[in-house]
């Protein structure tokens, strides 16, 4: 028997979660499909930053313009994830500390200085901001707004706070196609058919299957990341510690989350020798006390990339009713409630910046402008 929703989303991940959320806000009835648990793709690997200074180096273009937005709409997706559904998401505001070990890199980081909430600290003061921070540096940024949440919890709060509002949440339910018919799409799925008046995939690096079947192509290929996590004990951590992409972040129960490789084209999941190795020493470059940390775990998750370093977002450019939201790549939880507000606001026909919906427009791969 045929099943009616108003918008199905496609994917159970922090985007597609984010996504079910602001619909569901803005009194849309939306069925999300999820193949496997809720969150348990590349969302459940993440470190959680929003690293919108740290992460994007061109201040004032659209990534980066997108990102500072996404973090702002945290703070109320916070408050008001709390109020629905009472879960805490674990915003930690003690922000970044970018390392700077040359005069090169001093050299870099120069216009971020000049940011408002940035501050450069010289070794000694960033020795009393973090007891135990490495000697070897020239001195470090801090970026007070790149704060951290905790990802699976992020993603849980949101999903939560969406079925508090009325939606409804189809787990281990996968979505085999997605078929455009006279002015509504037929979803089927492993558990028999939907009608829906709008369809969103957000599957992360698996939307290819269905964005394939499409004529969009194949936009995304994996970046295996791959992390440890070690019991914090000895010495608070009030930021997180970055470093050429490599990490240390520190979460409410005591485990630092120590990152992460970059594995292109390798979609196996399993963390390998050679990459906990060289985490590992990046992190102890950035704090050589962690050494004497019991180790937990390691886990690896794949960032779903594009070639152009841009998600997608936006409508088919044809298939009217039928948006794509994925290919976040290493920045999926930071840009999570403006990619939801955004394909909230694009359905109801609201404003969306134009410098975003072309910066993201989802056939630009595939027609090899850029
Ligand atoms: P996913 O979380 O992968 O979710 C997609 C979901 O869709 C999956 O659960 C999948 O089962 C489901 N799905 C796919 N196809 C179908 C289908 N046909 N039917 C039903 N369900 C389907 N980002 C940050 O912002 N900050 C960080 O610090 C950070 N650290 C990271 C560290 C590592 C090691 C990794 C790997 C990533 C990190 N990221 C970080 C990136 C972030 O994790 C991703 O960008 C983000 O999780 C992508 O979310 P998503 O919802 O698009 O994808």
């Amino acid at each position: 028997m045929k099943q009616f929703s108003e918008v199905a989303v496609v994917g159970g991940g922090i985007i597609g979660s984010a996504i079910a959320y602001y619909l569901a806000k803005a009194g849309h009835q939306v069925d999300l499909f999820e193949a496997g648990q809720v969150g348990s793709g590349s969302t459940q690997a993440a470190a959680g930053m929003l690293g919108a200074h740290s992460e994007y180096k061109a201040f004032g273009a659209s990534l980066h313009s997108f990102a500072r937005t996404s973090q702002k709409l945290y703070e109320e997706a916070e408050t008001d994830i709390r109020r629905l559904v009472g879960i805490d998401i674990e915003r930690r505001t003690g922000g970044l500390l970018q390392l700077v070990f040359t005069a090169e890199e001093k050299a870099r980081v120069s216009e971020i200085c000049s940011l408002e909430g940035v501050t450069w600290l010289d070794q000694t003061s960033a020795e009393k901001e973090v007891p135990g921070l490495t000697k070897s540096i020239l001195g470090a940024v801090h970026i007070a707004d790149d704060v951290h949440v905790t990802p699976a919890i992020a993603c849980r709060g949101f999903h939560s706070a969406a079925q508090m509002l009325g939606a409804r949440i189809h787990a281990f339910t996968r979505v085999d196609d997605v078929v455009n018919e006279a002015g509504w799409y037929r979803i089927q799925t492993s558990k028999g058919e939907w009608q829906a008046d709008y369809a969103v995939i957000a599957g992360g690096v698996w939307s290819n299957v269905l964005l394939e079947r499409l004529g969009l192509g194949t936009p995304f290929y994996p970046v295996k990341g791959e992390c440890i996590a070690v019991t914090n004990t000895q010495m608070p951590l009030s930021c997180s510690l970055f470093h050429d992409q490599h990490y240390i972040v520190p979460r409410n129960n005591n485990e630092l989350i120590i990152g992460a490789t970059k594995v292109r084209d390798d979609w196996s999941t399993e963390p390998t020798f050679g990459g906990i190795q060289t985490v590992m020493e990046k992190a102890r470059q950035m704090l050589p006390e962690i050494e004497k940390m019991p180790l937990l775990r390691s886990w690896a998750g794949l960032r779903p990339q594009t070639i152009d370093g841009k998600p997608l977002i936006g409508e088919h450019p044809e298939k009217k009713g039928l948006f794509i939201a994925a290919g976040h790549q290493r920045n999926g939880i930071l840009l999570a409630p403006v990619t939801g507000k955004m394909i909230c606001d694009l359905i109801d026909g609201n404003a969306v910046p134009e410098v975003w919906t072309k910066a993201f427009r989802v056939n630009r791969l595939n027609i090899g402008e850029e």
